[in-house]
């Protein structure tokens, strides 16, 4: 459904290429936003921005490691050079729960530290990097939101995966000091925390059918989220609607952490 929640308004997403991050490229451009779809996967975040162009919406693809400052600098000025400001920014990007990413998921035992600081650099400092370069934007035009993507093992614990769920517990406390610091200067940051959606991510993992099953049956809903589940509570505390809302950490999870 196209509506113009997002007319005039600009939105960096990262990890815009796959899942949710690609859900909610659709999702903010179906509202009238333009859209940089940033993604370290050249490709996908080409092919995301090609179709919101074959939509009849604005979009452009932005080659960008989260945990490169460089990138990240560069990513928040085709915003600013292409379109002129930047109001939101998803912080989305995000390695776990796949050996298509090479990463450790374990206890912090069976962790190489290798993998511990790849892990924390991209989920955790990925984010704090696009704050850091989106942030002065946002005041210099009198405000802007940010969204970051954690995860509920940013605040419950979630065996297995102790790097991933350090970086996320990260990004929680990241969201926190960052809302209370830029508050006045009109800058909104907020998090959501999704349970297990069923993207590329976690693709892998699903195969196992009990696994899944597990998963699923864990869950009060009795089902894994969707990735436009995540994309449309991104684009509620990105918009106008969400004007005080700020320094929230919103489980998306279908109750899990209510359990
Ligand atoms: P996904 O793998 O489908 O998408 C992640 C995207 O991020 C990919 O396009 C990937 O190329 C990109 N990316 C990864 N590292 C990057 C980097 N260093 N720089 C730029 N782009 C990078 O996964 P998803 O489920 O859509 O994940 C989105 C976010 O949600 C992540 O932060 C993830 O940790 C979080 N999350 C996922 C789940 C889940 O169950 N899928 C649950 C909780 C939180």
């Amino acid at each position: 459904m196209a509506g113009t929640q997002f007319e005039n308004k600009v939105v960096v997403v990262t990890g815009g290429g796959s899942g949710q991050g690609r859900a909610a490229v659709h999702q903010f451009a179906a509202e009238g936003a333009k859209v940089v779809v940033a993604d370290w996967n050249e490709d996908a975040a080409a092919a995301v921005a090609k179709e919101i162009l074959a939509q009849g919406g604005t979009a452009t693809p932005a080659r960008a490691d989260v945990s490169s400052e460089d990138d990240v600098r560069a990513m928040i000025e085709v915003a600013t050079s292409q379109y002129g400001r930047l109001d939101v920014l998803f912080n989305n990007a995000g390695v776990g729960f796949s050996a298509r990413n090479r990463f450790t998921m374990a206890s912090v035992v069976d962790t190489p530290v290798n993998d511990w600081d790849s892990i924390l650099a991209i989920n955790l400092r990925g984010a704090a990097l696009g704050c850091k370069y989106a942030i002065p934007v946002m005041v210099e035009q009198g405000g802007g939101a940010i969204v970051n993507n954690a995860s509920v093992n940013g605040i419950a614990a979630v065996l297995g995966a102790d790097a991933y769920t350090a970086a996320k517990g990260g990004v929680v406390a990241l969201t926190r000091v960052l809302a209370v610091e830029w508050g006045a200067k009109g800058v909104r940051v907020n998090c959501i925390c999704p349970g297990g959606i069923e993207t590329p991510m976690i693709a892998e993992v699903l195969q196992d059918e009990e696994y899944a099953k597990g998963l699923r049956d864990e869950n009060p809903m009795k089902r894994l989220g969707r990735p436009e589940e995540i994309a449309s509570v991104a684009l509620f505390l990105a918009s106008d609607a969400a004007s005080y809302v700020n320094g929230v950490i919103l489980p998306v999870d279908g109750g899990w952490t209510a359990r």
